[in-house]
Protein backbone atom coordinates (compact mmCIF):
# COMPACT_ATOMS: atom_id res chain seq x y z
CA UNK A 1 0.00 0.00 0.00
CA UNK A 2 0.84 3.20 -1.01
CA UNK A 3 -0.57 6.74 0.28
CA UNK A 4 0.15 10.21 -1.51
CA UNK A 5 0.14 13.68 -0.07
CA UNK A 6 -3.32 14.52 -1.48
CA UNK A 7 -3.79 18.00 -1.91
CA UNK A 8 -7.35 17.83 -3.54
CA UNK A 9 -9.64 20.74 -2.73
CA UNK A 10 -12.63 18.24 -2.43
CA UNK A 11 -13.52 15.71 -1.95
CA UNK A 12 -10.28 16.12 0.26
CA UNK A 13 -7.58 13.84 2.29
CA UNK A 14 -9.17 12.40 5.69
CA UNK A 15 -7.16 11.41 8.52
CA UNK A 16 -5.48 7.90 8.16
CA UNK A 17 -7.00 6.81 11.85
CA UNK A 18 -10.20 7.35 10.83
CA UNK A 19 -10.01 5.64 7.95
CA UNK A 20 -8.16 2.58 9.11
CA UNK A 21 -10.79 2.34 11.93
CA UNK A 22 -13.92 2.67 9.63
CA UNK A 23 -11.46 -0.29 7.84
CA UNK A 24 -11.80 -2.47 11.08
CA UNK A 25 -15.59 -2.18 11.38
CA UNK A 26 -16.52 -2.24 7.58
CA UNK A 27 -17.72 -5.51 8.42
CA UNK A 28 -18.91 -5.93 11.71
CA UNK A 29 -20.10 -2.37 13.36
CA UNK A 30 -19.69 -3.26 17.10
CA UNK A 31 -21.14 -6.42 16.98
CA UNK A 32 -23.70 -5.56 14.73
CA UNK A 33 -22.94 -8.20 11.84
CA UNK A 34 -23.03 -5.38 9.47
CA UNK A 35 -21.60 -2.64 7.80
CA UNK A 36 -22.65 1.08 8.96
CA UNK A 37 -23.46 1.16 4.91
CA UNK A 38 -26.25 -1.78 5.35
CA UNK A 39 -28.41 -0.97 8.47
CA UNK A 40 -31.22 0.50 8.63
CA UNK A 41 -31.12 4.15 9.83
CA UNK A 42 -33.75 3.53 12.42
CA UNK A 43 -31.82 1.18 13.90
CA UNK A 44 -30.56 1.63 17.95
CA UNK A 45 -26.76 1.00 15.84
CA UNK A 46 -27.24 3.85 13.55
CA UNK A 47 -29.18 6.23 16.62
CA UNK A 48 -26.17 6.02 18.80
CA UNK A 49 -24.10 7.15 15.40
CA UNK A 50 -25.62 10.32 14.93
CA UNK A 51 -26.57 11.36 18.47
CA UNK A 52 -22.76 10.78 19.20
CA UNK A 53 -21.71 13.19 15.98
CA UNK A 54 -24.04 15.47 16.99
CA UNK A 55 -22.86 15.54 20.82
CA UNK A 56 -19.07 15.63 19.94
CA UNK A 57 -19.41 18.38 16.97
CA UNK A 58 -21.50 20.23 19.83
CA UNK A 59 -18.52 20.20 22.06
CA UNK A 60 -15.78 20.70 19.52
CA UNK A 61 -17.41 23.68 18.83
CA UNK A 62 -19.72 24.95 21.82
CA UNK A 63 -22.66 25.01 19.41
CA UNK A 64 -24.95 26.59 22.06
CA UNK A 65 -28.92 24.58 23.30
CA UNK A 66 -30.52 27.41 20.99
CA UNK A 67 -29.12 26.25 17.49
CA UNK A 68 -29.87 22.94 15.96
CA UNK A 69 -27.69 20.90 14.29
CA UNK A 70 -28.73 19.32 10.75
CA UNK A 71 -27.33 16.44 8.65
CA UNK A 72 -28.48 16.96 5.28
CA UNK A 73 -28.30 16.14 1.55
CA UNK A 74 -27.69 18.05 -1.56
CA UNK A 75 -24.25 19.87 -1.16
CA UNK A 76 -23.84 23.25 0.19
CA UNK A 77 -25.19 24.39 -3.65
CA UNK A 78 -28.65 23.10 -2.71
CA UNK A 79 -28.03 25.56 0.53
CA UNK A 80 -27.76 28.01 -1.92
CA UNK A 81 -31.45 27.49 -2.65
CA UNK A 82 -32.63 26.02 0.63
CA UNK A 83 -31.31 29.29 2.15
CA UNK A 84 -33.31 31.96 0.46
CA UNK A 85 -36.47 29.70 0.03
CA UNK A 86 -36.34 29.27 4.11
CA UNK A 87 -34.74 32.52 5.30
CA UNK A 88 -36.82 35.25 2.93
CA UNK A 89 -40.46 34.83 1.58
CA UNK A 90 -40.14 33.36 -1.80
CA UNK A 91 -40.79 35.98 -4.43
CA UNK A 92 -40.95 39.21 -2.52
CA UNK A 93 -37.98 38.60 0.52
CA UNK A 94 -34.52 39.87 0.12
CA UNK A 95 -31.10 39.34 1.36
CA UNK A 96 -27.81 41.12 1.08
CA UNK A 97 -24.75 38.77 -0.39
CA UNK A 98 -20.82 39.75 -0.52
CA UNK A 99 -19.87 38.24 -3.28
CA UNK A 100 -15.96 37.21 -2.84
CA UNK A 101 -15.21 34.34 -5.44
CA UNK A 102 -16.72 31.31 -6.93
CA UNK A 103 -18.82 30.33 -4.10
CA UNK A 104 -20.69 33.16 -2.95
CA UNK A 105 -21.63 34.46 -6.65
CA UNK A 106 -23.01 31.04 -7.07
CA UNK A 107 -25.26 31.54 -4.22
CA UNK A 108 -25.53 34.99 -5.05
CA UNK A 109 -26.76 33.91 -8.46
CA UNK A 110 -29.53 31.15 -7.42
CA UNK A 111 -31.01 33.78 -4.50
CA UNK A 112 -31.19 35.82 -7.40
CA UNK A 113 -33.59 33.55 -9.18
CA UNK A 114 -35.52 33.55 -6.17
CA UNK A 115 -36.00 36.43 -3.99
CA UNK A 116 -34.71 39.71 -4.76
CA UNK A 117 -31.02 39.35 -3.89
CA UNK A 118 -28.68 42.53 -3.60
CA UNK A 119 -24.98 42.30 -4.10
CA UNK A 120 -23.52 44.78 -1.10
CA UNK A 121 -19.90 44.33 -2.19
CA UNK A 122 -17.90 42.83 -4.81
CA UNK A 123 -14.43 41.72 -5.37
CA UNK A 124 -15.46 40.09 -9.24
CA UNK A 125 -13.54 43.60 -10.46
CA UNK A 126 -10.24 42.56 -9.65
CA UNK A 127 -10.57 38.94 -9.79
CA UNK A 128 -11.30 38.16 -6.28
CA UNK A 129 -8.02 38.33 -5.50
CA UNK A 130 -8.63 40.28 -2.24
CA UNK A 131 -12.06 40.87 -0.52
CA UNK A 132 -13.93 43.71 -0.89
CA UNK A 133 -13.86 46.68 1.78
CA UNK A 134 -16.70 45.69 4.23
CA UNK A 135 -15.88 48.68 6.92
CA UNK A 136 -19.23 50.59 5.60
CA UNK A 137 -21.67 48.11 4.11
CA UNK A 138 -24.73 49.60 2.72
CA UNK A 139 -26.84 47.07 3.60
CA UNK A 140 -30.33 47.15 2.63
CA UNK A 141 -32.90 48.53 5.50
CA UNK A 142 -35.45 45.31 5.01
CA UNK A 143 -32.85 42.37 4.03
CA UNK A 144 -33.98 39.41 5.78
CA UNK A 145 -30.13 37.99 6.16
CA UNK A 146 -26.66 38.94 5.03
CA UNK A 147 -24.85 35.73 3.43
CA UNK A 148 -21.24 35.01 2.97
CA UNK A 149 -18.48 32.58 1.94
CA UNK A 150 -16.06 32.87 5.02
CA UNK A 151 -13.46 30.83 2.79
CA UNK A 152 -13.63 30.90 -1.17
CA UNK A 153 -12.25 27.25 -2.21
CA UNK A 154 -11.30 28.27 -5.33
CA UNK A 155 -9.89 32.06 -5.50
CA UNK A 156 -8.08 31.29 -1.94
CA UNK A 157 -9.61 33.82 0.30
CA UNK A 158 -10.22 34.09 4.00
CA UNK A 159 -12.42 36.73 6.11
CA UNK A 160 -10.47 36.76 8.71
CA UNK A 161 -12.57 39.11 10.70
CA UNK A 162 -16.28 38.96 10.23
CA UNK A 163 -17.87 41.56 7.89
CA UNK A 164 -19.91 43.83 10.57
CA UNK A 165 -23.37 43.22 9.85
CA UNK A 166 -24.91 45.20 13.06
CA UNK A 167 -27.73 43.09 13.97
CA UNK A 168 -28.81 41.25 11.13
CA UNK A 169 -28.72 37.89 10.77
CA UNK A 170 -25.15 36.47 9.19
CA UNK A 171 -25.17 33.14 7.40
CA UNK A 172 -21.89 31.75 6.09
CA UNK A 173 -21.24 28.93 4.17
CA UNK A 174 -18.03 27.65 5.73
CA UNK A 175 -17.46 24.38 3.30
CA UNK A 176 -13.61 24.40 3.27
CA UNK A 177 -12.56 26.00 6.67
CA UNK A 178 -14.88 24.13 8.98
CA UNK A 179 -13.54 23.51 12.12
CA UNK A 180 -10.16 24.69 10.86
CA UNK A 181 -10.45 26.78 13.85
CA UNK A 182 -12.56 28.12 16.52
CA UNK A 183 -15.87 29.07 15.95
CA UNK A 184 -18.29 31.44 17.57
CA UNK A 185 -21.66 30.17 16.61
CA UNK A 186 -23.49 33.03 18.56
CA UNK A 187 -22.34 34.90 15.77
CA UNK A 188 -24.37 33.52 13.13
CA UNK A 189 -27.79 32.98 11.98
CA UNK A 190 -26.62 29.70 9.98
CA UNK A 191 -23.41 28.17 9.09
CA UNK A 192 -22.98 25.19 7.15
CA UNK A 193 -20.33 23.16 5.50
CA UNK A 194 -20.51 20.42 2.48
CA UNK A 195 -18.53 17.40 4.32
CA UNK A 196 -15.74 16.77 1.79
CA UNK A 197 -13.81 19.73 2.06
CA UNK A 198 -12.29 19.54 5.69
CA UNK A 199 -14.50 16.79 7.64
CA UNK A 200 -15.89 13.97 5.91
CA UNK A 201 -16.71 11.85 2.59
CA UNK A 202 -19.13 14.13 -0.01
CA UNK A 203 -22.38 13.45 0.25
CA UNK A 204 -23.01 15.35 4.00
CA UNK A 205 -23.68 18.70 4.42
CA UNK A 206 -23.69 20.26 8.37
CA UNK A 207 -26.10 23.50 8.82
CA UNK A 208 -26.26 24.70 12.35
CA UNK A 209 -29.35 27.22 12.57
CA UNK A 210 -30.47 29.42 15.14
CA UNK A 211 -34.06 27.86 16.46
CA UNK A 212 -35.68 30.93 16.26
CA UNK A 213 -34.78 31.64 12.40
CA UNK A 214 -36.90 28.48 11.79
CA UNK A 215 -40.15 29.41 10.72
CA UNK A 216 -42.70 27.98 12.41
CA UNK A 217 -45.35 26.62 10.12
CA UNK A 218 -44.86 25.09 6.49
CA UNK A 219 -43.54 27.40 3.70
CA UNK A 220 -46.00 27.26 1.40
CA UNK A 221 -45.00 26.08 -2.07
CA UNK A 222 -41.46 24.88 -1.22
CA UNK A 223 -40.71 21.38 -1.09
CA UNK A 224 -40.74 19.87 2.42
CA UNK A 225 -37.33 18.68 1.97
CA UNK A 226 -36.27 21.88 1.01
CA UNK A 227 -37.77 22.92 4.47
CA UNK A 228 -35.23 23.21 7.45
CA UNK A 229 -38.25 22.63 9.97
CA UNK A 230 -38.44 19.00 8.41
CA UNK A 231 -35.52 18.05 9.49
CA UNK A 232 -34.93 19.48 12.65
CA UNK A 233 -38.59 18.34 13.44
CA UNK A 234 -36.98 14.59 13.38
CA UNK A 235 -33.28 14.69 14.28
CA UNK A 236 -32.65 14.46 10.82
CA UNK A 237 -34.19 11.42 10.01
CA UNK A 238 -36.89 12.30 8.32
CA UNK A 239 -35.85 10.67 5.14
CA UNK A 240 -32.83 8.34 4.78
CA UNK A 241 -29.78 10.23 5.56
CA UNK A 242 -26.74 9.80 4.78
CA UNK A 243 -25.58 7.14 6.96
CA UNK A 244 -21.97 6.52 6.04
CA UNK A 245 -20.82 9.96 5.32
CA UNK A 246 -22.56 10.94 8.62
CA UNK A 247 -20.70 7.71 10.43
CA UNK A 248 -17.34 9.11 8.65
CA UNK A 249 -17.73 12.53 9.97
CA UNK A 250 -18.17 11.46 13.98
CA UNK A 251 -15.21 9.79 13.63
CA UNK A 252 -13.52 12.88 12.56
CA UNK A 253 -15.34 14.65 15.42
CA UNK A 254 -13.88 12.33 17.81
CA UNK A 255 -10.03 12.63 15.79
CA UNK A 256 -10.55 16.71 16.03
CA UNK A 257 -11.43 16.54 20.11
CA UNK A 258 -8.35 13.89 20.10
CA UNK A 259 -5.85 16.41 18.74
CA UNK A 260 -6.79 19.00 21.31
CA UNK A 261 -9.75 20.68 19.62
CA UNK A 262 -10.30 23.07 17.41
CA UNK A 263 -7.65 26.04 18.78
CA UNK A 264 -5.40 23.49 18.14
CA UNK A 265 -6.29 23.19 14.88
CA UNK A 266 -6.19 26.33 13.89
CA UNK A 267 -2.26 26.84 15.21
CA UNK A 268 -1.71 23.67 13.44
CA UNK A 269 -2.86 24.93 10.34
CA UNK A 270 -1.61 28.48 11.20
CA UNK A 271 1.98 26.61 11.11
CA UNK A 272 1.51 24.99 7.88
CA UNK A 273 0.11 27.96 6.00
CA UNK A 274 2.75 29.96 7.40
CA UNK A 275 5.27 27.01 5.76
CA UNK A 276 3.67 26.85 2.72
CA UNK A 277 3.52 30.89 2.24
CA UNK A 278 6.64 31.46 3.23
CA UNK A 279 7.93 29.76 0.69
CA UNK A 280 6.06 31.44 -1.90
CA UNK A 281 7.37 34.74 -0.94
CA UNK A 282 10.72 33.29 -0.83
CA UNK A 283 10.68 32.41 -4.35
CA UNK A 284 11.42 34.28 -7.64
CA UNK A 285 9.35 31.37 -9.67
CA UNK A 286 6.14 30.94 -7.79
CA UNK A 287 3.30 33.90 -7.07
CA UNK A 288 0.58 33.83 -4.51
CA UNK A 289 -2.68 35.31 -5.99
CA UNK A 290 -4.44 36.39 -3.10
CA UNK A 291 -2.91 39.95 -1.03
CA UNK A 292 -1.57 38.54 1.79
CA UNK A 293 -4.29 39.46 4.40
CA UNK A 294 -6.96 37.83 2.86
CA UNK A 295 -5.00 34.44 2.28
CA UNK A 296 -6.89 31.36 2.87
CA UNK A 297 -5.60 28.89 5.70
CA UNK A 298 -7.01 25.72 3.57
CA UNK A 299 -6.64 26.70 0.04
CA UNK A 300 -3.40 28.17 -1.10
CA UNK A 301 -3.26 28.85 -4.68
CA UNK A 302 -0.28 29.92 -6.38
CA UNK A 303 1.42 30.13 -10.30
CA UNK A 304 4.40 30.23 -12.09
CA UNK A 305 2.90 32.93 -14.76
CA UNK A 306 3.89 30.60 -17.39
CA UNK A 307 0.72 27.90 -18.19
CA UNK A 308 2.82 25.24 -19.35
CA UNK A 309 5.54 25.46 -16.12
CA UNK A 310 2.44 25.14 -14.21
CA UNK A 311 1.18 22.01 -16.21
CA UNK A 312 4.92 20.61 -15.68
CA UNK A 313 4.68 21.34 -12.12
CA UNK A 314 1.37 19.40 -11.73
CA UNK A 315 2.53 16.36 -13.60
CA UNK A 316 5.62 16.53 -12.25
CA UNK A 317 4.97 16.76 -8.29
CA UNK A 318 1.79 13.91 -8.88
CA UNK A 319 4.84 11.46 -10.26
CA UNK A 320 6.56 12.72 -6.79
CA UNK A 321 3.56 11.34 -4.65
CA UNK A 322 2.05 15.23 -4.08
CA UNK A 323 -1.42 14.97 -6.07
CA UNK A 324 -4.04 17.16 -6.75
CA UNK A 325 -1.97 20.34 -7.27
CA UNK A 326 -3.62 21.52 -10.13
CA UNK A 327 -5.72 25.12 -9.85
CA UNK A 328 -9.49 25.43 -10.59
CA UNK A 329 -10.33 24.99 -13.67
CA UNK A 330 -11.95 28.45 -13.64
CA UNK A 331 -8.58 30.38 -12.74
CA UNK A 332 -5.60 27.58 -13.73
CA UNK A 333 -2.45 27.94 -11.89
CA UNK A 334 -1.82 25.91 -9.34
CA UNK A 335 -3.50 25.06 -5.84
CA UNK A 336 -2.71 23.13 -2.65
CA UNK A 337 -5.68 22.34 -0.16
CA UNK A 338 -3.81 22.15 3.22
CA UNK A 339 -6.98 20.29 4.67
CA UNK A 340 -6.99 19.98 8.75
CA UNK A 341 -6.27 16.15 8.25
CA UNK A 342 -3.04 17.16 5.98
CA UNK A 343 -0.02 16.51 7.86
CA UNK A 344 2.89 19.17 8.17
CA UNK A 345 4.93 16.55 7.03
CA UNK A 346 2.91 16.75 3.79
CA UNK A 347 3.64 20.59 3.33
CA UNK A 348 7.21 20.17 4.48
CA UNK A 349 7.38 17.84 1.39
CA UNK A 350 5.65 20.16 -0.93
CA UNK A 351 7.75 23.00 -0.07
CA UNK A 352 10.93 20.62 -0.38
CA UNK A 353 9.53 19.89 -3.93
CA UNK A 354 8.48 23.22 -5.12
CA UNK A 355 12.47 24.64 -4.11
CA UNK A 356 13.48 21.73 -6.05
CA UNK A 357 11.62 22.47 -9.06
CA UNK A 358 12.49 26.12 -9.56
CA UNK A 359 16.27 25.12 -9.40
CA UNK A 360 15.65 22.77 -12.07
CA UNK A 361 14.15 25.47 -14.47
CA UNK A 362 15.35 28.49 -13.51
C1 LIG B 1 -17.23 22.88 -2.67
C2 LIG B 1 -17.94 24.07 -2.19
C3 LIG B 1 -19.30 24.26 -2.43
C4 LIG B 1 -20.13 23.31 -3.26
O1 LIG B 1 -20.24 22.10 -2.64
P1 LIG B 1 -21.13 20.91 -3.25
O2 LIG B 1 -21.21 19.98 -2.12
O3 LIG B 1 -20.37 20.38 -4.42
O4 LIG B 1 -22.44 21.47 -3.65
C5 LIG B 1 -19.91 25.38 -1.90
N1 LIG B 1 -19.21 26.27 -1.18
C6 LIG B 1 -17.90 26.12 -0.93
C7 LIG B 1 -17.18 27.13 -0.11
C8 LIG B 1 -17.22 25.01 -1.42
O5 LIG B 1 -15.92 24.86 -1.18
Amino acid sequence: MSRVYNFSAGPAILPEEVLKEAADEMLDYKGSGMSVMEMSHRSKWFQGIIDDAEADLRELIGIPDDYVVLFLQGGASMQFANIPLNFALPGSGVADYLVTGQWSKKAFQEAGRLITANKVASGEDDNFTHLPDCSDLALTPDAEYVYICENETVHGLKFHTLPDVGDRTLISDMSSCFLSEPIDAGKYGMFYAGAQKNVGPAGVVIAVIAKDLLPEGDIAGVPVMCQYKTQADKGSLYNTPPCYGIYICGKVFKWLKAQGGLGAMKERNEEKAALLYDAIDRSDLFKGTVVKEDRSLMNVPFVTGDPDLDAKFVKESAAAGLTNLKGHRSVGGLRASIYNAMPKEGVEALVDFMERFELANK
